[in-house]
């Protein structure tokens, strides 16, 4: 294939539309919704979707929806709270040990249902060298940060070269001892994680965690796991995160599917967090009771490795919790089993 005709990242609706992925009559609606969120979709995931399948679950995370205009009231365009704890460009400071370091606003894909689909797009940028100074001086200036977590948009848009001067300038802060990378690259784009990106993100004597984000087990394609494993290889271990999303992962068969995969690929699964109140995404939230439910159906039927912690993101910025489901009574004296049985437990004193 020459490069000319490479395949390339569809960043319209009218390149949907031409690769079967919205019908004709849609355009104009779909336009409107375009407009107002970023587009993209990777070679990788357009070659995924099924075009038979109207409810394709990777066409529903990535190709946009009409429903996406319908703004609820309790939806909010900052749904974590990201910038009441922004203290400078490009942190967020929420928890004393860990920070946010976000040094890009742009993502491989938009996913329809992001946290920040407010803040990320193309043509957003990202942090200037200016900017990126003051914010790895506040880093410097607050030593209870033990781990930073690059994340933005997607940090391994950036080039490797960009990517190991920003590790290796944390590297030199004596208390960060931990860094973390948000990405959904290694599934979305897998050719994009090469042996130099790999190296950019390893610093001898520093831990490196890659969180991957991976919401539907058709993600993890061959070339998907490829890329996984040479992170893994490497020596960088990876988790996941994925979020419950109804139509694409809210049936137990899939999310279980999906956790085994990941381990299979020896990537430990971390969060399932509930879907955020991102606006223009209702049509795409399960709700706590759903989710505490498939959280049961996983328990005991998978192995305990195939378990993530089911979390809410308390709007307003309140930080994580986890929502359950809860097995012991209120008193302690009564636990229940993956079966749904109760079982006493001995008074405690
Ligand atoms: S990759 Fe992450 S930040 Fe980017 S659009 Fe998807 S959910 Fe949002």
């Amino acid at each position: 294939m020459t490069a000319a005709a490479r395949p390339t990242t569809l960043r319209d609706v009218d390149e949907l539309c031409e690769r079967a992925l919205v019908p004709r009559e849609r355009v104009a609606e779909l336009a409107e919704v375009a407009a107002r969120y970023a587009v993209a979709i990777t070679p990788a995931m357009a070659e995924l979707i099924d075009r038979g399948d109207r409810d394709d679950p990777i066409a529903r995370q990535f190709v946009p929806d009409a429903r996406e205009l319908d703004v609820r009231p309790d939806e909010r365009g900052d749904p974590i709270g990201d910038h009441a704890f922004t203290p400078v460009e490009g942190i967020v400071h929420r928890y004393p040990d860990r920070a946010l370091l976000k040094l890009v606003n742009a993502c491989a894909v938009y996913c329809r249902f992001c946290f920040r689909r407010e803040m990320v797009g193309p043509g957003r940028g990202g942090l200037s060298p200016k900017a990126l100074k003051a914010a790895l001086d506040y880093i410097r200036a607050y030593p209870q940060i033990w781990e930073v977590i690059l994340t933005g948009g997607d940090p391994l848009v950036l080039s490797a070269r960009r990517l190991k001067a920003v590790v290796a300038r944390l590297a030199e802060i004596a208390h960060v001892k931990v860094i973390r990378v948000h990405t959904r690259v290694p599934v979305v784009a897998p050719e994009r994680i090469s042996a130099a990106l790999v190296r950019a993100l390893r610093v001898p004597g520093q831990a490196t965690f890659v969180v991957l984000h991976v919401n539907h087990p058709r993600e993890l394609t061959g070339k998907a796991r490829a890329a996984c494993a040479r992170l893994v290889d490497a020596g960088i271990p990876l988790l996941s995160q994925s979020v419950l999303l109804r139509g694409v992962n809210d049936d137990a068969e899939t999310l279980g599917a999906l956790m085994r995969a990941l381990v299979e690929c020896r990537i430990k699964p971390f969060y399932l967090h509930h879907a955020d109140l991102a606006p223009g995404t209702a049509h795409l939230r399960t709700t706590i009771a759903q989710g505490q439910a498939l959280m049961r159906a996983l328990r005991g039927r998978y192995s305990g490795l195939c378990q993530p912690a089911y979390v809410l993101d308390i709007p307003g910025g309140y930080g994580k919790s986890p929502i359950g489901p809860n097995y012991l009574s209120e008193d302690a004296a009564l636990v229940e089993d993956f079966n749904g049985r109760r079982h006493r437990y001995p008074p405690q004193r």
